[in-house]
């Protein structure tokens, strides 16, 4: 069914201290070593928390592990007075790939607007970083049945002034806020549902050509048991996975959703 390249990411939160993430890093690569993974088939990322992306660099360049990795945020700024920022340069330095922006959490702990990540998303590009955005929406949106609507005016407010040129490494991640960490898990039809409504957006934004070759990830609970169901859709191109990808095995084991 893959048209485009499917993608398992791992988002850790604030979890791991720098020798915990070596050792998730290394587990999980000689876990996906022993299931013969193919990462041209199906690629892998994981965003640790900043602090631990330098021993994460030295481990996957020095033994040439096939895992792609990324911050979890970064600043708009390139440098400056920015007390307690990141800037996608040092992200980049660091041999980060991706990063993510607009996680729930960051739109909701922190306030980020759509106008400021749309700034990030500029950032990450600058630094030749591909931009992982999450949209999605909270329960009382789901319940009004505005879902749609909602995660489609996130997306294109984030993407404003934005060429397709700019945007050719763009993932989206669908994340519905109410199946965050709560162990709801939207069906395999909302996940689908929703990730044609986004690409159908891509296809109005920019043309169906690009609409066609940008993955959308599903995340919201997704576990090794679950995550074959939820990859059927047509549209839906790989997972953003929180709580169960700081278990290498149950990581692995999402990663290996065909078997
Ligand atoms: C996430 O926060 O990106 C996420 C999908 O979390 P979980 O898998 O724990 O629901």
């Amino acid at each position: 069914k893959f048209v485009r390249r499917p993608l398992i990411a791992g988002n850790w939160k604030m979890n791991m201290d720098h020798m915990q993430a070596i050792a998730l890093v290394q587990k999980l690569a000689w876990t996906l070593d022993d299931a013969g993974h193919d990462y041209e088939r199906v690629q892998v990322s994981v965003f640790p928390p900043f602090t631990d992306l330098r021993g994460v660099q030295t481990l996957v360049a020095g033994d040439k592990l096939g895992i792609d990795y990324g911050a979890q945020d970064l600043s708009d700024q390139d440098s400056g007075a920015y007390t307690g920022d990141i800037s996608g340069q040092f992200l980049n330095k660091l041999g980060c790939s991706q990063v993510l922006i607009g996680h729930s959490e960051r739109r909701e702990i922190h306030g980020e607007s759509d106008e400021l990540l749309n700034s990030k998303i500029r950032a990450a590009l600058r630094h030749s970083l591909a931009p992982m955005l999450c949209v999605g929406e909270g329960l009382e949106v789901r319940e009004s049945g505005q879902h749609i609507e909602h995660t489609l005016a996130q997306l294109a407010e984030a993407l404003k002034g934005l060429s397709a040129e700019e945007l050719s490494e763009l993932i989206v991640a669908y994340e519905p806020v109410w199946a965050i960490g709560t162990g709801k898990v939207a069906g395999p039809e909302d996940a689908q549902e929703m990730s044609a409504a986004i690409r159908a957006k891509l296809a109005e934004l920019y043309s169906q050509e690009f609409a066609d070759s940008i993955r959308i990830l599903y995340g919201g609970s997704v576990k090794a048991k679950n995550v074959a169901s939820i990859l059927k859709g047509a549209d839906v191109d790989g997972a953003l996975v929180g709580g169960a990808s700081l278990e290498a095995e149950e990581f692995a084991n999402i990663v290996s959703f065909e078997k």
